[in-house]
């Protein structure tokens, strides 16, 4: 794998009207490498006047943004999507610097990123509207407008993929973005609103704010000029931003997590099933919202299907994600020390950790990838989300018994079924409460599918065409066609 030597600057400023703009605060923090601890740049911290330029500057853009024509929109959509993956070694690279996951992740994570612009470019042209029949007497249609200026909140364990899965639906639906990354991973958002510029894209149509969720995310979702707000992230920090939101009546939509369940019967091909829960529970180290971080195995395989897992892991190469080992670091020393108390209280509640646990003996934020058995599904590893490499292993007797565990969650965003029995397959897909439902594979969301959760992993959905309807709103026309004026009584 051909790697990139990059070169950081000391200090990154935020990105306002397609310029570095210093923080008013004049005040940066550092940013990390989480595979040895060492910070390496610096980013500004924006506060509430820098927001307040940022989303001025968006509703100027947006004025214009909106009546450039369609195809033109579109084009210039798809220019970012080739510049970025024109650019798209120099974004990996960033990527695993910052963030710390293993190369080939990161670049997997990158062609995401242009995959979005390019699969939402050709959308720009066809976002109708309808006619409505409503009689002889008046013609009716309706418009798909867009909203105005999105606030976007991205986490870091995807910021530049999610970036993209943001930014490219509201651009290509008309509105204009303040995107406030996370304080961990800001570099390649701030790399990507300079590639949106080099495309062509006018300026102000992408800002960014960075900083902390105190100093710049509170004051952008609670900012009264913005139109709608997309969020990514924990519950807590969701429900925040959908109570600021009541103030202002602004929409939401929040992608906040899961405890995904992965159901395993007798029937299913267990080398390839094992291989697929390694990759579903340990890919980014656990920091994924759609891990498969529940492993529901019926009884009769239980100790198989676990002895193949950890088999695997145990031969887990784990190292700085320039290296592209099979594991990387954890994203900062604090999500490190939270990730290490779950696994204590785990221990404490008696689960069995049969591997893993420990920090390995080296610089960086590692944790082992770590498999508890003996779990019950009321114990906190079992309910809350870790979002790091640990697998709680739950055994169950019969269909009905792992139905009940894998809905018996405050969380239904995806959930697994490995079995070959198709009948099973399609009655549980219809009663697993979540949003995104995988049959013998994990991961099976792509560009083009609908993406988002059910009960507290969130409202709305990204990805696919669906992800639009976050992005436009309704307006209805109606005209009078009658020769004689024909008003009518409300609710008629
Ligand atoms: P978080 O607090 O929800 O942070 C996500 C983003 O929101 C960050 O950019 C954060 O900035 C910002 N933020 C925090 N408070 C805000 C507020 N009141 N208004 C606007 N923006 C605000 O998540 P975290 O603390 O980084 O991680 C905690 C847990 O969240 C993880 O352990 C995991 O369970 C979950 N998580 C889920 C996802 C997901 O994809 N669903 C992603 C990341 C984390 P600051 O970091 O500066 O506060
Ligand atoms: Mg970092």
């Amino acid at each position: 794998m051909v790697q990139l030597d990059i070169s950081f600057k000391e200090r990154y400023s935020l990105f306002i009207s397609g310029e570095q703009v210093p923080p008013s605060t004049d005040d940066y923090l550092p940013t990390y490498d989480p595979a040895t601890g060492n910070s390496f740049a610096e980013i500004a911290i924006a506060d509430s006047r820098d927001v307040d330029q940022a989303v001025t500057t968006a509703r100027t853009a947006f004025e214009s943004w909106r009546d450039v024509s369609p195809e033109k929109r579109g084009r210039i959509v798809h220019r970012i999507g080739r510049r970025i993956r024109d650019s798209a070694d120099e974004l990996a690279a960033i990527e695993c610097k910052d963030q710390g996951k293993p190369m080939s992740q990161a670049r997997s994570d990158i062609r995401g990123a242009w995959r979005y612009f390019e699969y939402y470019s050709g959308v720009a042209d066809k976002l109708e509207g309808r006619s409505v029949p409503v009689g002889s007497d008046q013609v009716d249609y309706t418009f798909r407008e867009p909203y105005g200026v999105s606030a976007q909140v991205t986490p870091w364990n995807f910021p530049g993929n999610l970036f993209a899965r943001g930014v490219a639906p509201a651009l290509v639906a008309g509105n204009t973005v303040v995107v406030k990354p996370a304080p961990q991973t800001t570099l390649s958002t701030l790399k990507l609103a300079e590639l949106c510029s080099e495309a062509g894209l006018p300026d102000g149509a992408v800002n960014v704010v960075t900083g902390t969720g105190e100093s710049a995310g509170q004051p952008l979702v609670s900012h009264p000029d913005i139109d709608t707000i997309t969020f990514t992230g924990s519950v807590a920090t969701g429900q925040s931003i959908m109570q600021h939101a009541a103030d202002t009546v602004t929409p939401v939509t929040l992608e906040l997590g899961g405890k995904n369940p992965a159901v395993v019967f007798p029937d299913a091909p267990l080398d390839q099933t094992a291989e697929s829960i390694a990759t579903a529970i340990f890919t980014n180290a656990g920091q994924v919202c759609s891990a498969a971080d529940r492993l529901l195995v019926h009884e009769d395989i239980h100790d198989r299907l676990v002895d193949r897992i950890v088999s695997i892991v145990d031969e887990y190469e784990i190292g700085p994600g320039n290296a592209d080992p099979d594991m990387g670091p954890l994203a900062s020393a604090e999500h490190r020390d939270r990730v290490l108390e779950y696994i204590a209280v785990g221990k404490e509640a008696g689960a069995k950790p049969i591997t893993g646990g420990n920090v390995p003996d080296r610089p960086g934020y590692f944790v082992e990838p770590t498999i508890f058995t003996d779990v019950q599904n009321e114990m906190r590893i079992a309910q809350e989300e870790i979002f790091g490499p640990v697998l709680s292993v739950i055994s169950f007797r019969d269909e009905k018994a792992a139905l009940s565990i894998a809905n018996d969650t405050k969380y239904g965003l995806t959930a697994g079924i490995f079995t070959n029995d198709i009948t099973r397959a399609h009655r549980l897909a219809r009663y697993l409460e979540a949003g995104n439902v995988y049959v013998n594979k994990w991961f099976g969301d792509t560009t083009q599918t609908p993406f988002g959760g059910y009960k507290s992993s969130g409202i709305g959905r990204e990805k696919g065409l669906e992800a639009l309807d976050s992005y436009l709103q309704t307006k209805n026309v109606a005209i009078d066609i009658s020769a004689d004026g024909s008003g009518t009584l409300p609710g008629a």
